[in-house]
């Protein structure tokens, strides 16, 4: 495969005001995209940086009495900031006060004002410009645009001010024809489709010239013919893209990434796209130079349904989400929850509950399962690759990561994630099936079980490579506990196989420790006491284990309580012990209970996040799950049948609304449900994937 030449860029961001969410957001997803990409091969550059000129620029620095560049160094070094602390890795990083974008746009200004339009006219010329003008926006409005009465800019809403000056044009609408070509064509490819077609829609009213200097403003790049006008700030801003790879010089990158060869691409706020979709191309070809190839128009982050907005306090703080959940945690919600082309409505629960589920439980748990048994049926070691399927059924089926790489590059993040997070449940799944706490028993079947744990292994390796262009630091954890040297292909190729036999693994660290949702959904839905960990309602000496003879296993013996005495009445059916006037179903007795008495039972289902087996005890294991994103607690008389590795990840069914109790002195907020047979219990489930949560009726 010969590697691709990829080039893609964020917009460059407005010093006007330190980073908000949305510029986090774009960040974050184009180096998810730059990651991916360097993972599959190809010769990237990943472009960011800041937009340091105009007129807002000259009034905030005088605002705050300093010089205007003094203002920019500030601003963009708290950009620069940021992004290293959410792991933005980019190939450069532009300002547009740098020298070399100066004599960028003095080269690209040469090129554009000897230039001759299709139809042979000038491409710029002096002309004069009257109009309702947006300082904040610093662009021309036309009457649709504006909110009446008052000329607002429905943006910024201010009023726009009336404003008439003599400027440089550029002649845009000669170069209508070409334009739609160029996007009917596809050689300038608008994503999403919606996008295409507003430009298009945008076009079919004619383009019109705009003005591309400004003579009141001062903060900018002079123009050399007349030094009373700066370079309108669109046209410095767009610049960027060509003279940070070193467009003045003519440098061996930019006649790379701006190649024909190079996919040359843009990702954008929707809010722009008529900039990177008209006048940018237009400036580009009438220059004589390469339009982009690619436009992807992301759509808008907002919060309780509305946009981000620091003036209505209507924000989100990355860099606090980052300290709470984990930048991992943030770079995957951010990509993980909707379509990147579509506006998403940010929820902090939203995020918490991805944590738990997919990071936590789906993700975290595989990893220490998976390393947990190398460690403990391998000596820790990688063990022996062999030439078997094992136990005949295929575990482990081709994982696909052409398809991952493909839908990171359409920048589908969302769908890319939700592909290797089928490959999770997959292996979660196989290791429930293949119950290697099983096969260990069998001396004879240590082939096998090295078969299923070297492909485990390599699953495991494979779903944190596949990963990491959106969980960089987690997935170099995870090559690490595996022992993966640095520097090895095993740690930067989805190939299968990599792994060395008898390497040992590295320590294992947890991944995603679990967090707590004080205000999860199912807690507001009917409210079970969960997490209501700092009042025990329940007695403290430790009762008796619980019985693991009837119909029911009870997790512990329940106080009484309306849903408790139900819970007793079904245990006691087979136990044979006295009883209240009967009211159950549970066969054989043909006693009646009315549907309210089983209407207080809150049944649930639940997965299991973590087992383990409670000291002193033999029959009990201390399980911990998830129910509908919140966690709780429970002790189960089940340790004579399952072996806990053997429950992570498994689907029960649990009664959430009982009153806490102590086993052994270990809290208990429920019970699950479970057959007995033989006098060992038998879990309940459902044949197919129920959501944890899921009210059971
Ligand atoms: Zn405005």
């Amino acid at each position: 495969m010969t590697p691709r030449t990829l080039f893609h860029t964020t917009p460059i961001y407005y010093v006007n005001d330190v980073p908000h969410a949305g510029h986090a957001y774009c960040t974050i997803a184009c180096d998810a995209l730059a990651r991916a990409r360097r993972l599959h091969g190809d010769q990237v550059f990943f472009l960011t940086g800041t937009d340091e000129h105009g007129q807002n620029i000259e009034r905030i620095a005088r605002e705050k009495g300093v010089h205007e560049q003094d203002y920019c160094d500030q601003i963009s070094g708290v950009f620069r900031a940021l992004w290293d602390s959410l792991d933005i890795r980019y190939d450069g990083f532009i300002r547009t006060t740098d020298e070399i974008h100066k004599a960028g746009v003095l080269k690209l200004w040469e090129r554009l004002r000897v230039a001759k339009t299709p139809d042979g006219q000038d491409a710029v010329y002096r002309g004069k410009y009257a109009g309702w003008y947006c300082p904040r926006c610093e662009a021309f409005k036309t009457d649709d645009e504006m909110k009446q009465p008052g000329n607002i800019c429905p943006d910024h809403e201010r009023p726009c001010e009336w404003t008439e000056e003599e400027n440089f044009f550029f002649r845009l609408s000669a170069y209508q024809t070409v334009l739609d070509d160029l996007i009917r064509s596809d050689k300038m490819r608008i994503a999403p489709e919606s996008r295409k077609n507003e430009v298009l829609a945008v076009m079919k009213q004619g383009l019109q010239d705009f003005s591309i200097s400004r003579a009141r403003v001062k903060w900018g790049i002079q123009i050399p013919d007349d030094p009373s006008h700066v370079f309108y700030v669109w046209v410095d801003a767009l610049s960027n893209y060509i003279t940070a790879i070193g467009y003045a010089d003519d440098a061996p990158e930019f006649q790379k990434f701006w190649g024909p060869e190079a996919e040359r691409m843009h990702v954008i706020g929707k809010e722009i796209i008529r900039f990177h979709c008209l006048y940018w191309p237009g400036l580009l070809i009438a220059a004589g130079l390469l339009p982009p190839s690619r436009v992807f128009a992301h759509g808008w982050m907002t919060k309780d349904g509305k946009k981000l907005s620091k003036s209505t306090g209507n924000i989100i703080d990355t860099r606090v989400l980052a300290d709470q959940y984990g930048v991992d945690a943030v770079r995957y919600y951010f990509l993980r929850e909707t379509s990147f082309g579509q506006d998403w409505d940010f929820s902090e629960i939203g995020l918490a509950q991805r944590y738990n589920s997919d990071l936590a439980n789906d993700f975290g748990n595989l990893v220490s399962r998976s390393l947990t048994m190398i460690s403990k049926y391998c000596d820790g070691k990688i063990p022996a690759w062999v030439d078997q399927e094992p136990s005949g059924f295929l575990l482990f089926p081709q994982l696909h990561d052409e398809t991952v790489f493909r839908q990171y590059d359409s920048l589908n993040f969302s769908a890319a994630l939700n592909e290797i997070w089928g490959h999770i449940g997959e292996a979660n799944q196989a290791i429930v099936k293949f119950a290697p706490w099983n096969v260990a028993k069998d001396p004879g079947r240590t082939a096998e079980l090295n078969a299923f744990l070297y492909r485990l292994a390599e699953r495991v390796r494979l779903v944190a490579l596949l990963a990491s262009p959106v969980i960089p630091s987690s997935a170099e954890k995870v090559l690490d506990m595996l022992g993966i040297p640095l520097g090895t292909k095993a740690r930067t190729s989805t190939e299968f196989g990599l792994l060395q036999e008898g390497q040992p693994l590295g320590p294992i660290t947890p991944l995603f420790p679990r967090i707590d949702i004080k205000k999860a959904p199912v807690a507001q839905e009917k409210p079970p006491t969960v997490n209501d960990e700092t009042k025990p309602q329940a007695p403290t000496s430790a009762p008796p284990p619980p019985a693991t003879q009837g119909n029911v296993i009870a997790s512990s013996p329940q106080p009484d309580g309306p849903s408790s005495n139900v819970i007793a009445r079904i245990q006691s059916v087979s136990d044979g012990t006295k009883q209240p006037p009967p009211t159950t179903t549970t066969p054989p007795e043909p006693e009646l209970v009315g549907i309210e008495a089983f209407g207080a039972l809150d049944l649930r289902t639940a997965k299991v996040t973590a087992a383990e087996k409670i000291k002193g005890s033999k029959k009990l294991l201390k399980l911990q799950l998830d129910v509908g994103g919140v966690p709780r607690q429970i002790v189960s008389g089940i340790a004579e049948a399952y072996e806990p590795e053997q429950l992570v990840g498994r689907t029960i069914i649990v009664i959430a609304n009982l009153k806490p109790a102590k086993l052994m002195g270990v809290e208990s907020h429920g019970m699950l449900l479970a057959a007995t047979v033989d006098g060992k219990a038998v879990l309940a489930g459902f044949e197919k994937e129920v959501p944890t949560g899921t009210r059971v009726k």
